[in-house]
Formats: structure tokens, C-alpha cells, sequence
């Protein structure tokens, strides 16, 4: 299971995950956006299909961001 490793974008600290090849396996397009849980936020990767991360986005895909007034 391969670990990853790589500065939080909401808080700046480094966070280290694991990922699954299941994360990629059934996928049908790529990047494929994969949720990562630090502490009280999360943010999301994007994998491409040999798990490498081709973009890091403070944004988490279920939970899109409250616009301001
Ligand atoms: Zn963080």
C-alpha cells in the first residue's frame, strides 16, 4: 500500500496517507479525487492511474465551499 507524503494545503503542516490501488482500479477517467482527513479539516488529491498525485486541492469533492455574501 503506497504511503504518501506531502504539505497539508489547508494547514501548511506535512500529512502522510496511504492510498489503495483500489482508489484507481475501477476509475474511468483521471485524475481520480481522493479524500484525505488531517486532524479537524481535509482536503483533496488527485491520483492519476499509477497512484501518483497530479494535483492537491484544499477543496474536498462532497463538501464544496460556502460562497461568501
Ligand atoms: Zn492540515
Amino acid at each position: 500500500m503506497p504511503l504518501k507524503a506531502l504539505k497539508c494545503p489547508v494547514c501548511g503542516e506535512r500529512v502522510a496517507f496511504k492510498v489503495t490501488q483500489e482508489v484507481v482500479k475501477n476509475a474511468t477517467t483521471f485524475p481520480v479525487p481522493f479524500k484525505v482527513i488531517h486532524g479537524d479539516h481535509s482536503f483533496t488529491v488527485y491520483l492519476d492511474s499509477g497512484l501518483l498525485i497530479s494535483r492537491v486541492s484544499a477543496r474536498t469533492t462532497d463538501s464544496p465551499p460556502v460562497e461568501s455574501p
